[in-house]
């Protein structure tokens, strides 16, 4: 027998407790936590022990001894197997009871933060299709479910979807995704069989070799759809055989662009995709603001919530009319733009220089003339010069991604004494550590989370620091 073998260690019926940080479900062990996945608080569960750590432990479920009574059953078929949406067993009004919580329990139990007024999560107004891109993958090689091992045609082995959680090389067959409107899901079911009765082939992502790699669907609440076909070589016939069909079956497709992708990872960084048919971006209307999104810009994946997301930032800051704003981390504009009219001046700093040229086209799509968006890490943009230059801010907004502000960038703030600090935090955990640091000269007067992405653990909290 195994070392692996002689060392398991099987705890019976443990009661799940809580979802913790990242959406895992938690359970308590001799006084230790012990994260375990695919659970929910309620499950009776026997659990395997996988690792062991001086403050913590992680399992599997062996066995199941009682399903929670919260558990609903999931709406959608892959469900399980697929990695998105892990919280369909959950009722929904569950899922914003333990996302709230998170938000609280970080902020409050784990940051120690004092908090005036913490107001109650607000839902999702879609809890399906609320999704504004997504990114399908083609394989040669996708999941296969117990008794599919051998198939008749080799076509039968290709599959486009989603990957399967922590594989690279295996993809999910998706039939039908609940996370796009349609024609979402026709245009990649008609893609798939398309290129199978063509036997146009799709990517082996370990050999890389094939043709057929990723297809970027991204749409406006309006309807406008604009598709990035990713393809890993040219081929002038099989290319134009696939957009031709795809134009004619859906004419309602605004713009198609093609990028090809040489590369071992589908990532489009370095890559320029070029515009076969329609108008070159899509035009999103938010609360009276148009943005522009051009096939690589980014953009809050959920607009409806991404309107109230704004909306809640203007409440939060209380313009007059006279506020110096910086916007830190402003991709496209999207938040200085919003504020522009109630303000002095609007100044956005952002690291992606395509984001910060789309924040300026933004500016004069709107009429903006008040706001100036410069290119850089917030680290060393934002120093004494910059604010000697832009003018000292009465606000900052902070935007930053999940791992929150670096050190330095919280102590320039500290130094540069706004007034009001709005930081909104796509991860508690990493906002919980930065409003510590920031407490000796900010109080948390409020905070409101937002539910962005129904169905996962993910979680927006937007909180408003008055400084002392
Ligand atoms: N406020 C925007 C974007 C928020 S996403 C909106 O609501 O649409 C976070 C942004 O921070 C991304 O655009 C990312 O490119 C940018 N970013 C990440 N690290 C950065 C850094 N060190 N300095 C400046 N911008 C950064």
């Amino acid at each position: 027998m195994s070392r692996k073998h002689t060392t398991r260690q099987v705890i019976e019926n443990v009661e799940i407790l809580d979802v913790a940080a990242e959406g895992k479900a938690i359970a308590k062990i001799e006084n230790k936590v012990l994260f375990v996945p695919f659970v929910v608080p309620g499950d009776i569960v026997d659990i395997l022990i996988t690792k062991k750590n001086k403050n913590y432990l992680e399992g599997k479920v062996v066995k199941i001894v009682k399903l929670s009574e919260l558990r609903v059953d999931p709406f959608c078929s892959h469900f399980g197997v697929c990695g998105g949406c892990k919280w369909q067993n959950l009722p929904y009004e569950k899922q914003l009871y333990f996302k709230n919580k998170q938000v609280i329990d970080q902020l409050q139990r784990i940051g120690k933060i004092e908090i005036e007024e913490i107001l109650p999560i607000i839902p999702s107004e879609k809890t399906t299709n609320y999704r504004n891109k997504l990114e399908f993958t083609f394989s040669n090689k996708r999941w296969l479910y117990d008794g599919e091992e051998e198939l008749p045609k080799p076509t039968d082995y290709w599959g486009a979807g989603f990957h399967i959680p922590g594989r690279y090389d295996k993809v999910l067959q998706i039939d039908k995704c609940y996370l796009q409107e349609d024609p979402s899901n026709a245009i990649r079911l008609e893609v798939y069989s398309f290129c199978i009765a063509n036997e146009i082939p799709f990517f082996d992502l370990r050999l890389h070799i094939g043709y057929m790699r990723n297809l970027i669907i991204r749409n406006t609440l309006d309807g406008q759809i604009m598709l990035i076909l990713c393809l890993f070589s040219e081929n002038e016939h099989w290319q134009n055989m696939l957009l031709s069909h795809i134009t004619s079956k859906f004419p309602e497709i605004t713009s198609i662009y093609v990028a090809i992708n040489p590369k071992l990872n589908d990532s489009l960084d370095g890559i320029t995709p070029v515009l076969y048919s329609g108008k070159s971006y899509l035009t999103e209307n938010l609360n009276g603001l148009k943005f522009k999104i051009s096939p690589k810009s980014f953009f809050q994946t959920n607009s409806t919530q991404a309107a109230i997301l704004y909306q809640n930032v203007k409440e939060f800051a209380q313009l007059t009319g006279t506020e110096i704003v910086y916007d830190l981390y402003s991709g496209t504009g999207t938040i200085g733009l919003y504020l522009a009219n109630n303000a002095k001046k609007i100044v956005g700093i952002e690291f992606i220089e395509d984001a910060v040229i789309d924040a300026r086209e933004n500016a004069i799509l709107n009429n903006i003339t008040n706001a100036t968006f410069y290119a850089g890490d917030t680290k060393t943009v934002l120093n004494k010069e910059f604010v000697l230059a832009n003018g000292k801010p009465d606000v900052i907004v902070i935007d930053p991604p999940r791992n929150g502000i670096s050190k330095e960038v919280v102590e320039t703030i500290l130094n540069v004494k706004p007034t009001k600090i709005v930081y909104v935090s796509c991860n508690p955990a990493t906002q919980a550590r930065d409003l510590e640091l920031l407490n000796l000269d900010y109080k948390v007067i409020k905070i409101q989370p937002i539910d962005m992405f129904p169905h996962t653990h993910h979680v927006e909290n937007i909180a408003l620091l008055v400084i002392r």
